[in-house]
């Protein structure tokens, strides 16, 4: 159960493929590391999907450029600005910006970015897709303190057959640049996408070990039937909290969420993630009226609730799952500096007994 332990392809697929007691056994030690490491706290972040305005086709997706069955709409900036700020009344410390892929709002987002940052200590997480680079710069300079873009899968060719406006190169560029301008970067995957195999899976734990990502947003597949998967299968859960477990094992202290997508496809699928390697949940904040036109795929909870009542269920969540709800920004880099620092202060303390 070390940081320096390096886990072979191998292995990761087996992990993968674990079920019954082998599976349970797997989640348990991931869940010890993962109290190890943080203790019973689970991080808050708090989503708003400010935009479902999408340029592109993604095949999964719901709010994909084709389908003209979905209501678009757009909030002004001003309002961006209020909901953040009630957010941060509400004791959240860090929010995610959530959207389509579009640059008509880009520079909007600077401006509200600029703003909040000006007002209080709120961790700003973006996730609007791939931008050029000098979007980044501007986003990062305004104050924005890490990003969110998926792989989606390594797999290339899976990649390509999903995503037919965008290239795997571009974006693993993307996410290159991400972190060399300083952002606490965060990558993911759908877990069972139709034609994934399990050496896809390792791959992808694989890819995300490479690359020392800070954050991996992972979540099952789940149709939308307005899309050209419609119709596909999700995954069984065991597969998520194997891949979950693994994850935590192999990447060790990255921030890993129990996803919405967990708790569409199996009701405690939060819970149970969070017994399985996860530390940190991510409740949706985007105000209720727009709920319904941000649905990704089928059955996607939380559309009927307010801020309030989703509030209310993730501490319940969190509380069934054993663990205790944190409101701090729960960077991934400050923590690991503070370790560091820890561990020379006491090598150095006179007096030490060791
Ligand atoms: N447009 C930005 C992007 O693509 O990075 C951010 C918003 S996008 C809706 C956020 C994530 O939703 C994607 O990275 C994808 O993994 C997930 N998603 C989309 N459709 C999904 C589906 N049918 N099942 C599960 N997750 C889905
Ligand atoms: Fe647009 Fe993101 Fe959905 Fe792709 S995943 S269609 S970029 S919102």
């Amino acid at each position: 159960m070390t940081e320096n332990r390096n886990y072979q392809l191998k292995e990761i697929k087996e992990m993968l493929l674990l079920q019954g007691e082998d599976a349970s056994s797997l989640h348990r030690e991931a869940n010890s590391l993962t109290e190890n490491l943080f203790g019973k706290s689970v991080f808050v972040r708090g989503i708003i999907e400010f935009s479902n305005v999408c340029a592109k086709n993604c095949a999964y997706c719901g709010i994909r450029r084709d389908n003209r069955k979905v209501k678009r709409y757009h909030m002004d900036k001003d309002y961006i600005k209020q909901i953040i700020f009630e957010a941060y009344r509400d004791g959240f410390r860090t929010i995610v910006l959530q959207s389509g892929e579009v640059d008509t709002y880009d520079h909007d987002i600077t401006e509200v970015i600029e703003y909040v940052k000006s007002k209080c200590d709120i961790a700003i997480t973006l996730s609007m897709g791939e931008k050029s680079r000098e979007q980044y710069v501007e986003w990062k300079k305004a104050g924005a303190d890490r990003y969110l873009l998926r792989i989606e899968t390594t797999n290339k060719k899976l990649f390509k057959t999903l995503h037919p406006d965008d290239d795997y190169e571009n974006r693993l560029k993307s996410l290159l640049t991400l972190k060399e301008l300083g952002f606490e970067a965060g990558t993911g995957v759908m877990i069972g996408l139709p034609g994934q195999t399990a050496e896809d899976m390792a791959n992808d734990i694989l890819f995300f070990k490479e690359h020392d990502f800070d954050m991996l947003g992972v979540g099952p597949f789940i149709p939308h039937n307005d899309t050209p998967l419609k119709g596909h299968t999700s995954t069984a859960f065991e597969k998520v909290l194997n891949f979950v477990s693994a994850m935590r094992l192999v990447t060790y202290d990255t921030n890993i969420p129990a996803t919405t997508s967990m708790a569409t496809l199996e009701r405690d699928g939060r819970e149970m993630a969070l017994n399985a390697g996860a530390n940190v949940i991510m409740p949706n904040y985007t105000p209720q009226i727009y709920r319904e036109s941000y649905k990704l795929y089928e059955n996607k909870i939380c559309t009927d609730e307010d801020a309030e009542r989703t509030m209310e269920l993730t501490r319940a969540t969190v509380e069934n799952a054993g663990k205790v709800l944190v409101m701090e920004r729960g960077d991934r880099r400050a923590r690991r500096d503070e370790q560091k620092q820890c561990a020379g202060t006491s090598v150095n303390r006179p007096g030490d007994s060791n």
